[in-house]
Protein backbone atom coordinates (compact mmCIF):
# COMPACT_ATOMS: atom_id res chain seq x y z
CA UNK A 1 0.00 0.00 0.00
CA UNK A 2 0.86 3.47 -1.07
CA UNK A 3 0.96 6.02 1.81
CA UNK A 4 1.01 9.81 1.54
CA UNK A 5 4.64 11.29 1.64
CA UNK A 6 4.61 14.43 4.38
CA UNK A 7 6.56 17.14 2.57
CA UNK A 8 8.69 19.41 4.44
CA UNK A 9 6.98 21.72 6.79
CA UNK A 10 5.38 18.86 8.12
CA UNK A 11 6.26 18.90 12.64
CA UNK A 12 6.36 15.34 11.93
CA UNK A 13 9.23 15.47 9.64
CA UNK A 14 11.17 17.35 12.94
CA UNK A 15 10.20 14.64 15.69
CA UNK A 16 12.79 12.54 17.19
CA UNK A 17 11.51 9.03 15.83
CA UNK A 18 10.81 6.09 19.01
CA UNK A 19 12.46 3.09 19.06
CA UNK A 20 10.49 0.24 17.61
CA UNK A 21 10.02 -2.01 20.83
CA UNK A 22 8.83 -5.08 19.18
CA UNK A 23 8.49 -5.50 15.76
CA UNK A 24 4.67 -7.09 15.81
CA UNK A 25 2.68 -7.88 12.53
CA UNK A 26 1.62 -3.89 12.32
CA UNK A 27 5.69 -2.69 12.16
CA UNK A 28 5.79 -5.35 9.65
CA UNK A 29 3.27 -3.91 7.34
CA UNK A 30 4.32 -0.34 8.04
CA UNK A 31 7.55 -1.85 6.63
CA UNK A 32 6.52 -3.24 3.86
CA UNK A 33 4.15 -0.56 2.92
CA UNK A 34 7.16 2.01 3.33
CA UNK A 35 9.09 0.21 0.49
CA UNK A 36 5.83 0.38 -1.95
CA UNK A 37 5.51 3.87 -1.02
CA UNK A 38 9.48 3.94 -1.77
CA UNK A 39 9.63 2.67 -4.95
CA UNK A 40 6.25 4.45 -6.43
CA UNK A 41 8.17 7.70 -5.58
CA UNK A 42 11.09 6.40 -7.36
CA UNK A 43 13.00 6.93 -4.09
CA UNK A 44 16.52 5.02 -3.21
CA UNK A 45 15.28 5.44 0.81
CA UNK A 46 12.38 6.59 2.88
CA UNK A 47 12.24 6.99 6.66
CA UNK A 48 8.94 6.41 9.14
CA UNK A 49 8.73 9.97 9.66
CA UNK A 50 8.31 10.57 5.68
CA UNK A 51 5.10 8.83 5.82
CA UNK A 52 3.75 10.42 9.15
CA UNK A 53 5.07 7.83 11.56
CA UNK A 54 7.80 9.03 13.83
CA UNK A 55 9.40 5.48 14.74
CA UNK A 56 12.84 4.31 13.99
CA UNK A 57 12.69 2.32 10.64
CA UNK A 58 14.12 3.07 7.43
CA UNK A 59 13.68 0.99 4.34
CA UNK A 60 16.48 1.34 1.23
CA UNK A 61 17.17 0.15 -2.31
CA UNK A 62 20.49 1.84 -3.75
CA UNK A 63 19.67 -0.70 -6.60
CA UNK A 64 20.82 -4.06 -4.98
CA UNK A 65 16.99 -4.97 -3.10
CA UNK A 66 15.21 -3.65 -0.45
CA UNK A 67 16.70 -3.08 2.85
CA UNK A 68 14.43 -2.73 5.99
CA UNK A 69 16.65 -1.44 9.32
CA UNK A 70 14.75 -1.22 12.54
CA UNK A 71 16.13 1.13 15.18
CA UNK A 72 19.17 1.79 12.77
CA UNK A 73 22.30 3.52 14.12
CA UNK A 74 25.69 4.54 13.40
CA UNK A 75 28.51 2.62 15.39
CA UNK A 76 31.10 3.67 13.52
CA UNK A 77 32.25 5.35 10.22
CA UNK A 78 35.76 5.79 8.36
CA UNK A 79 38.16 8.78 8.15
CA UNK A 80 36.98 10.29 4.84
CA UNK A 81 33.86 12.20 3.96
CA UNK A 82 32.59 12.55 0.82
CA UNK A 83 30.22 15.63 -0.86
CA UNK A 84 27.52 14.56 -3.00
CA UNK A 85 23.96 16.41 -4.47
CA UNK A 86 21.30 14.95 -3.02
CA UNK A 87 17.57 15.31 -2.59
CA UNK A 88 14.60 14.29 -0.53
CA UNK A 89 10.92 12.61 -1.34
CA UNK A 90 9.75 14.93 1.29
CA UNK A 91 11.21 18.01 -0.02
CA UNK A 92 10.68 18.11 -3.62
CA UNK A 93 12.20 20.52 -6.29
CA UNK A 94 15.53 21.17 -4.04
CA UNK A 95 18.91 19.85 -4.16
CA UNK A 96 21.70 20.38 -2.26
CA UNK A 97 25.39 19.63 -1.47
CA UNK A 98 25.91 17.42 1.68
CA UNK A 99 29.21 16.41 3.37
CA UNK A 100 29.13 12.97 4.60
CA UNK A 101 30.67 9.98 5.41
CA UNK A 102 31.63 7.67 2.64
CA UNK A 103 31.81 4.60 4.90
CA UNK A 104 29.96 3.51 8.12
CA UNK A 105 28.91 0.61 10.01
CA UNK A 106 25.09 0.50 11.17
CA UNK A 107 23.67 -1.46 13.50
CA UNK A 108 19.84 -2.57 13.58
CA UNK A 109 17.05 -5.00 13.67
CA UNK A 110 16.31 -6.83 9.95
CA UNK A 111 12.74 -7.67 9.07
CA UNK A 112 12.88 -11.19 10.81
CA UNK A 113 13.76 -9.55 14.39
CA UNK A 114 16.19 -11.83 15.45
CA UNK A 115 19.46 -10.32 16.61
CA UNK A 116 21.36 -7.36 15.90
CA UNK A 117 22.24 -6.87 11.43
CA UNK A 118 25.59 -5.00 11.58
CA UNK A 119 25.86 -3.74 8.04
CA UNK A 120 29.24 -2.44 6.54
CA UNK A 121 28.32 0.39 3.79
CA UNK A 122 29.83 2.94 1.38
CA UNK A 123 29.08 4.67 -1.47
CA UNK A 124 25.39 5.52 -2.06
CA UNK A 125 24.36 2.88 0.55
CA UNK A 126 26.24 5.28 3.18
CA UNK A 127 24.96 8.17 1.77
CA UNK A 128 21.36 6.97 1.89
CA UNK A 129 21.56 5.48 5.41
CA UNK A 130 23.12 9.00 6.73
CA UNK A 131 20.55 10.61 5.33
CA UNK A 132 17.66 8.51 6.19
CA UNK A 133 18.58 8.29 9.66
CA UNK A 134 18.87 11.90 10.26
CA UNK A 135 14.90 11.78 9.34
CA UNK A 136 14.49 9.53 12.38
CA UNK A 137 16.41 12.39 14.80
CA UNK A 138 14.26 15.31 12.97
CA UNK A 139 16.73 16.42 10.57
CA UNK A 140 16.40 17.07 7.09
CA UNK A 141 19.33 17.21 4.80
CA UNK A 142 18.63 21.01 3.50
CA UNK A 143 19.73 21.04 7.10
CA UNK A 144 23.32 20.55 6.41
CA UNK A 145 23.53 21.31 2.25
CA UNK A 146 25.47 23.82 0.83
CA UNK A 147 24.65 25.11 -2.96
CA UNK A 148 20.99 24.62 -2.64
CA UNK A 149 19.34 24.83 -6.06
CA UNK A 150 16.04 24.58 -7.45
CA UNK A 151 15.25 21.21 -9.99
CA UNK A 152 13.65 21.38 -13.36
CA UNK A 153 9.96 19.95 -12.58
CA UNK A 154 10.01 16.61 -14.47
CA UNK A 155 7.58 17.04 -16.81
CA UNK A 156 5.70 13.50 -16.93
ZN1 LIG B 1 14.86 12.39 2.84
Amino acid sequence: MVLKIRKHGDPVLRMQALPVKKINEEIQALAKNMLDTMYAADGIGLAANQVGIPVRIVVIDVGEGPITLFNPRIVNHGEDKAVLREGCLSVPGLTGEVERWKKITVEGMTQNGVGCEKLEAEGLLARALQHEIDHLDGVLFLDKAKNIEEEEEDEE
